[in-house]
């Protein structure tokens, strides 16, 4: 049987039932574990011995449906987190503390944008952000001596802008630092960023992986691949003794699994941004049907993006399989088969006829979210940026014309129907 294929994967990897055992992971609603001995329960907390003992730290769904996102992935060991947010900060905070510096691109989802800008400063992290085309040269100059890893997102979120994985590592690895890479929007049905150099991939599973807003959660896949013990004084948190566990080295004990070990036994414990079982769950029944889903939610986009594109009242589309997308060739050698159901587009009108064009759409929604079954649309000039002035706008790095639309699962046709008449009632006012 190939087991290789990423349908296959999301459906059997991470979990093989026991004779007469359930046939679908099962929701252990149990926060704590029974033992028999003692000494074993104490073996458990000093990590000398693999098992559960309270779901802050580790419960069997999680684990199940962590294992099965990481086959995916092609990485070697997973978590699942509470919330897309909890995933990026311990991927980072597992290796840059207070004194550490990192570098992420500019390009990123704005509550990222924050954590790490906001909070991560407040936390004695140094972070500088720097746009994702900028020129090698300038990459050179963002790198200092305590610089401990490179963020960035395959498919950014809103812009759809593509990122150039192979040039992200190679910059990362030349300086002895991983690539961290959050590859929510396109998924691993159409990218797998380790493949092409990255070290740790997150997700925010709240987009497509859950793919029908119901459930908040995150997750983090380690590939295994980057060589902690070569840059151990870099590193001491993975590198030298642990207090908190009499002493343990984490990569002298665990090997390929120290980074998901560090980050559960350390972060898990201290923080407990644990997903519930019963989400995880939900995860779980969106892994099995991602395939299926994101390629419809991909191809019904295109089929709008191409529909814009042609309308008179549409000034610009950016979706990069489109031809005319700065991104494309990007696109065809990252994510050939497709990216995702969401895109960015501005009309030749001004904002009163968007506003108006926008009221009359029935379908499609206005909705502050992407990435499940229901289509929706975002102006973040109206919206989530109204505050700002035009120029303002700019500076944030935000066209004041910019539409972000994410395509769900509804038919196309009636997507494309609904923008048809939407164009002709703005324009009759
Ligand atoms: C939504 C999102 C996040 C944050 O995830 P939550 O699950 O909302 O905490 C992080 N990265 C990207 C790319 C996202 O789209």
């Amino acid at each position: 049987m190939n087991k290789d294929k990423i349908g296959t994967l999301g459906v059997h990897a991470g979990y093989e039932p026991e004779n007469g055992g359930p046939r679908q992971i099962p929701i252990i609603q149990s926060t704590t574990f029974k033992y028999t001995t003692s000494d074993q329960m104490g073996r458990l907390f000093d990590l000398e011995e693999a098992g559960y003992f309270y779901t802050r730290l580790q419960n069997p769904t999680n684990d199940h449906v962590a294992a099965r996102l990481a086959a995916m992935e092609g990485g070697v060991a997973g978590m699942l987190t509470s919330s897309g947010q909890a995933a990026n900060f311990f991927a980072c905070f597992n290796i840059c503390e207070a004194g550490g510096h990192m570098i992420t691109t500019a390009n990123i989802y704005g509550g990222t944008y924050n954590l790490f800008v906001t909070t991560f400063k407040k936390m004695g992290i140094d972070v500088t952000v720097i746009d994702q085309n900028a020129s090698d040269e300038e990459f050179e100059k963002a790198f200092k001596p305590n610089t401990k890893l490179l963020f960035a997102e395959t498919l950014t979120n809103p812009g759809v802008r593509v990122l150039d994985i192979e040039r992200m590592a190679r910059i990362a690895h030349s300086h002895g630092v991983p690539l961290i890479i959050d590859n929510t929007f396109p998924t691993p049905v159409f990218c797998r960023p380790i493949e092409f150099g990255a070290d740790i991939v997150t997700h925010s599973t709240t987009k497509y992986i859950d793919g029908h807003g119901s459930s908040v959660g995150g997750a983090i896949v380690d590939s295994g691949n980057f060589p902690w013990d070569k840059y151990a004084d870099k590193y001491p948190g993975l590198c030298s003794p642990d207090p908190s566990y009499h002493g343990l080295t984490y990569t002298k004990k665990f090997g390929k699994l120290a980074f998901i070990t560090k980050a559960t036994s350390q972060l898990m414990r201290d923080f407990g941004c644990i997903q519930s079982p019963q989400n995880a769950y939900y995860v779980n029944l969106g892994l099995q049907s991602l395939e299926v889903r994101v390629k419809r939610h991909n191809s019904s986009a295109l089929k709008v993006a191409r529909f814009l594109e042609s309308h008179p009242a549409v000034k610009w589309v950016r979706f990069p399989e489109l031809e005319s997308d700065p991104d494309h060739a990007l696109q065809l050698k990252y994510m050939p088969e497709g990216t995702c159901g969401v895109m960015a587009f501005a009309l030749n009108a001004d904002r009163e006829f968007t506003n108006r064009f926008m009221d009359h759409l029935r379908l499609v929604t206005i909705e502050t979210h992407v990435a499940d079954a229901y289509t929706c649309i975002l102006h973040p000039a109206a919206h989530t940026h109204r505050q700002l002035t035009d120029e303002q706008l700019r500076e944030a790095g935000v066209d004041p014309d910019l539409m972000r639309l994410s395509i769900g699962l509804e038919d196309p046709e009636d997507l494309i129907a609904d923008f048809k008449q939407a164009f002709e009632a703005a324009a009759q006012k």
